[in-house]
Order: structure tokens, then sequence, then C-alpha cells
């Protein structure tokens, strides 16, 4: 045995068990020990497979590739330590000087800084455009745009892009459709059965769900990218913690139930938040009143997933109010957790804006955005009920 002189050889043989463990290991360790030259060479050559340095991939990280892949319905995911490094990672890995990127125009704040500040130092021109609005993304479409990078429902306003319009234009101008599926999550959407070339997800949000765990995902329809992606996120350490992939896979067992009892919640929570009096509007994708209701109930399928917005009357000074009287729910700007969350843009994602600009967005100091969780439905309307009183009396 390598480890017969016992000191600080390792590893310790794992004690003999004919039976297996039911849940994965966690695998920390960093380097993978090889039999011979010829063996590593059989690996780097692809003739087997096998790991050699977590940076370049390890067990737990592609446990949580494989379920992504499946879900989503396409092979050859990369795992990535966070949303923004498999944002980047496209952006980044796959542009290079003199390109053009097209960009929803109300992208994650993140992404949104990456179009305004980091992809033009690098002399890669960017343009924002209204996703739901094809012939405004097609005017801003130049000789040299490769990319379009949208999200299906947008944040926090929960407008619905026109993806298979833009699926479409995106065929017939040979550009390439990213889709940042977080938000709809792929329960809610399926952007491959929609046109989408690659696919974005941060699965710190509901894919694992619980607050406790940064990690990304992305996804190319075509193998010969997600080649390319694998050996950006390598080269540059965007690679994830394998206790990071552990947990996440444990989160993702539940989501499935975690997404439908959230989203049945969202639909309760958003009837309940419009017959209360001052409240001034609610946006759900799913009803009637929502500006692009029957793009949404196209599709998405009929479902709203599990984000709520809202708007109070009055200022500020009722926006305090309301996050005090909310009890037991956290005012924090994530989403996605098991318990409902509570964000408001203009202190928050937006407040870089002018007033002016939020304003244009609709988000003024009453506006909140709600993550709904996995509370008892009428518990949690009861506690909105509460919390609007207080905001309004
Ligand atoms: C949170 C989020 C991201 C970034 O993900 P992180 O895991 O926080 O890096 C990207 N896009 C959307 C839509 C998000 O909500």
């Amino acid at each position: 045995m390598r480890n017969s002189k016992g000191s600080l050889m390792r590893p310790d043989p794992l004690p003999f068990s004919a039976s297996h463990p039911v849940v994965t290991p966690l695998s920390p360790s960093v380097v993978y020990a090889s039999d011979t030259p010829d063996a590593l060479d059989d690996q780097y050559e692809g003739r087997v497979h096998g790991y050699t340095y977590s940076r370049e991939g390890h067990p737990n990280a592609d446990v949580v590739a494989k379920r992504l892949d499946a879900m989503e319905g396409m092979p050859g995911g990369v795992v990535t330590g966070s949303g923004m490094a498999a944002v980047s990672a496209v952006l980044l890995g796959l542009l290079k000087t003199g390109d053009h990127v097209i960009g929803g125009n109300q992208l994650y704040g993140r992404s949104m800084r990456l179009m305004a500040e980091d992809l033009p130092r690098l002399g890669i021109a960017t343009t924002l455009a209204d996703p739901g609005d094809v012939a405004a993304v097609d005017a801003a479409i130049r000789p040299e745009t490769k990319m379009i990078l949208v999200e299906a429902v947008s944040n926090p306003t929960l407008a619905v892009a026109d993806i298979d319009g833009l699926a479409q234009l995106c065929k017939d101008r040979d550009i390439l459709l990213v889709v940042d599926n977080t938000f709809t999550t792929p329960r809610g959407f399926r952007p491959f059965d929609h046109g989408a070339d690659i696919v974005i997800h941060s699965i710190t949000k509901l894919l694992a769900g619980h607050s406790d765990v940064m990690l990304g995902y992305v996804v190319a329809k075509d193998a010969e990218i997600n080649t390319r992606l694998s050996v950006y996120v390598v080269t540059t350490g965007m690679t994830p913690s394998p206790f990071d992939c552990w947990l996440a896979e444990r989160g993702m067992l539940s989501f499935e139930l975690r997404f439908e009892r959230a989203q049945a919640t969202a639909v309760t929570l958003a009837d309940h938040l419009a017959g209360l009096p001052g409240v001034k509007r609610v946006i759900y994708p799913t009803r009637k009143d929502h500006p692009d209701h029957e793009r949404a109930m196209a599709l998405l399928d009929g479902k709203g997933c599990n984000m709520v917005s809202f708007e109070l009357e009055g200022g500020r000074a009722a926006a305090n109010a309301f996050t005090r009287g909310a009890d037991g729910l956290n005012f924090a700007p994530t989403l996605g957790d098991v318990g409902t969350t509570l964000s408001h843009p203009a202190s928050s994602s937006h407040r870089a804006l002018s007033a002016e600009d939020r304003a244009k967005l609709g988000l003024s100091e009453g506006f909140f955005r709600i993550s709904v969780g996995l509370e008892d439905p009428e518990t949690l309307c009861a506690v909105f009920t509460e919390a609007v009183a207080a905001a309004t009396s």
C-alpha cells in the first residue's frame, strides 16, 4: 500500500463496504493521483475519463452540471463559481475586440455593468434594447453584432421578452441568442425549445434555493462553444468549490417541489395584494392586467414563477413602515430562498439610477419585489395585509 509507512502518506484506504452510499460523496481533493505518465497521457488525450486538478473539474461539479443538462435538455454544460462567472464566461470568453453585443435593457445589475463598463474597455461595443420589442432589437443590429443577451422575465418589473421573435431574428442574422434563465428556471421556461443558443443560470437562486451556495451554470447548443466556455472557465479560475456543488445538489433535489409551491403561493399572494387598500398596482406575469399577459401564457406555459412585484402608495416613509411591519420576512436583496424575501429597487439594485430614470421604469419609492418562499399561503397573505396596513396608516 502507498501509505504502509503511515505518517503523512495519503490517503488512508476507506473501510471496505459491499454497499454504497446513497448520497454523493463530497470530494474536496484539489489533486488527483495517477498511476503512471502513460495513464496521465490517456486522461489528457481523453481516452479515459479522470480528474487531475480541481480547477480543471471535479466530481461534485460534474454531478450538478449533469442534473442541469437534463433539466435544460442540453448536454455539455459547465458549472461556475457564481452566476456572474457564467455571464462573464459567455461575454468575455466568446466575444473579441471589434464585436458588438446587444443586451436587454433590464438585465441583472452586474450584467448591466459588464455591458456598460467592462466590454467597452476591451473594445467590444454594446447596445441595450427592449427584448419585448423585436423591431427595436433589429434596429440595433450592426454587421459586427455577434450576440444578444436577454432574460426571459425582467427584474424587477417582470416584463416578458419576445423570445420566439428574437430567436427568429438571431437565426436570420446568424447571431447567438443567450438567455439568462435564472428568474424563470428550467421548470418555468425552456429556452432551447424556443431557439436559444446558450442558456445561463445563477444556481445561487431558486435552483440551490437555500441562500447558502453561490454557483452558476452555462450550456450551449453547439458542442464546440461548450468546449470554448469550459476552457475559458478553467483558465480564468471560475471553477466552483466542491462543497458549494455538494450543497447545490442537495438543494436541487427538492427544486421542483419548491418551485411548484412557491409559484402557487405567488399566484395567491398577487391576487391578495391586488385587493388591499394602499396597493397601487401588482405585477405578476399570468395576471390578466399584466402588460405581457398573453406572451407570458404562451412562453411560460401559464407559469408565472415565484416573483411578484407591487407598488405601495406613499414614499420612502411608507416603504420603511412596510418592511418594519413585514413580520418574519427578510428585507434582503436576493431571491429564491426557502423564505419569502423583499427587495426595494430604489434603495438597492437601482439606486445608481437617477430618480427620473427610475420613474421611467416605474420604480417609485413604493415599489417592492417579492421573492415568494415556502410559507403557508394564508399566513403569508396575513403578514402582507398587516405590513401594507402599517405602511398606509
Ligand atoms: C443573481 C443573478 C445573477 C448573478 O448570479 P450570482 O450567482 O449572484 O453571481 C445573474 N442573473 C440573474 C438574472 C440573477 O438574478
